[in-house]
């Protein structure tokens, strides 16, 4: 009989919420759907593909409106079929054997599934207690363990929803040594670009940085993820992905869209209104069973809950209110939605936590 290896036998598939639910905060997606605007792009784009012709392997059209987005040259970037592959691809290619992974918790809980399917070894570094980042006891753990080839987290953090300064990274980046840093910059729209690594890639011979457009930009749907670094990297980087990752379809659509830069910034503009207002409606639930609610500088509110069972049933309150919000222990992670989604969340909650 067939036996899967141990390094499977054990996994479950990633189980987002499915079901039908009226309201959708669950995903960190955005609430924004592409506007007529866009969608008139969006049909000339994909009017245009060669559709019998395998996709740009190199993506060049695409990579050039990125570098133009960002201000920085295509030859520092690789496109991935979301950031999700580009993760897989990296711990994938650039760990061997005996390689250890260092990740930090909580974050993004996709890392360390990566690192058991490819092998590498998991190490795990806590945060504090108010969830901040420790940076000395991360390089204390790599000075200690000359085995951790890769550090690997999300900046700003899902699910903490918070920032680790530049000065805080560089600190990190400088001193890791033979070890790869990878800053995954997906809800960096949401915080402060100053903040960000993009477009300083080339300063570093250790610094990978990933963005996504699921999130700010609104189109998690078509699967475009962004990996920037120095040459050496990206080559290495370019030669170990599959050749025809990135579809010529998303390649097109996201090549007509990223050229409106003022366009994508307003609407990142209004997400992050949306969240400042679920978090200004949320703050003065706390007290009780409602531990803390976290400033956020993502386009979600983490909520912490005494205990994980009050968390479990302020979740189950609001499934049977038809709303999905991600339940993490004693957290309950929300995306910031429509100004009614927002309402009728904020209303759901405060009749379960029987606040009057
Ligand atoms: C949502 C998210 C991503 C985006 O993944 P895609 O595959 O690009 O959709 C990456 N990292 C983190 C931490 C996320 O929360």
């Amino acid at each position: 009989m067939y036996e899967l290896n141990d390094k499977i036998k054990a996994l479950t598939p990633y189980d987002p919420i499915s079901g039908d639910y009226r309201i959708r905060l669950d995903a960190n997606e955005s609430f924004l759907a592409p506007d007529e605007k866009m969608m008139k792009k969006i049909t000339a784009a994909v009017q245009g593909v060669a559709y019998n012709r395998y996709p740009d392997p190199a993506a060049r059209k695409l990579r050039q409106v990125i570098g133009a987005y960002f201000d920085i040259d295509p030859q520092f970037i690789t496109c991935g079929n979301g950031s999700d592959e580009l993760l897989g691809v990296l711990i994938g290619a650039f760990l061997t054997a005996g390689d250890k992974l260092l990740t930090l918790s909580p974050d993004f809980s996709m890392y360390r599934l990566y690192g058991e399917i490819y092998g590498a070894g998991n190490v795990v570094c806590h945060k504090n207690e108010d969830l901040t980042v420790d940076v000395d006891r991360v390089l204390s753990m790599l000075r200690d363990d000359p085995k951790i080839r890769m550090a690997l987290f999300s900046n700003p953090c899902n699910p903490t929803s918070k920032g680790l300064s530049a000065l805080e990274c560089e600190r990190l980046i400088k001193n890791a040594g033979n070890c790869l840093v990878v800053l995954d910059e997906a809800y960096m729209d949401f915080f402060d670009e100053n903040e960000s690594f993009v477009r300083r890639v080339e300063e570093f011979d250790n610094l990978i940085v990933l963005r996504t457009c699921s999130k700010a930009f609104g189109l998690a749907a078509i699967r475009l993820g962004i990996a920037f670094a120095n040459r050496r990297l990206t080559d290495a980087l370019t030669a170990v992905k599959s050749p025809y990752n990135v579809n010529s379809l998303t390649q097109a659509i996201a090549a007509a869209l990223l050229a409106d830069k003022e366009l994508l910034q307003s609407r990142t503009a209004q997400i992050k209104e949306s969240r400042d207002a679920l978090y200004e409606a949320l703050t003065p639930f706390v007290g009780g069973t409602l531990k803390r609610v976290f400033a956020p500088q993502t386009n979600f509110v983490l909520l912490d809950f005494e205990e994980p069972a009050k968390a479990r049933r302020v979740f189950e309150g609001l499934l049977a209110a038809s709303i999905a919000v991600r339940y993490m222990g004693r957290y309950l992670r929300i995306t910031a939605g429509t100004k009614e989604e927002n309402k009728a969340v904020v209303l759901e909650i405060k009749r379960l936590l029987g606040i009057h």
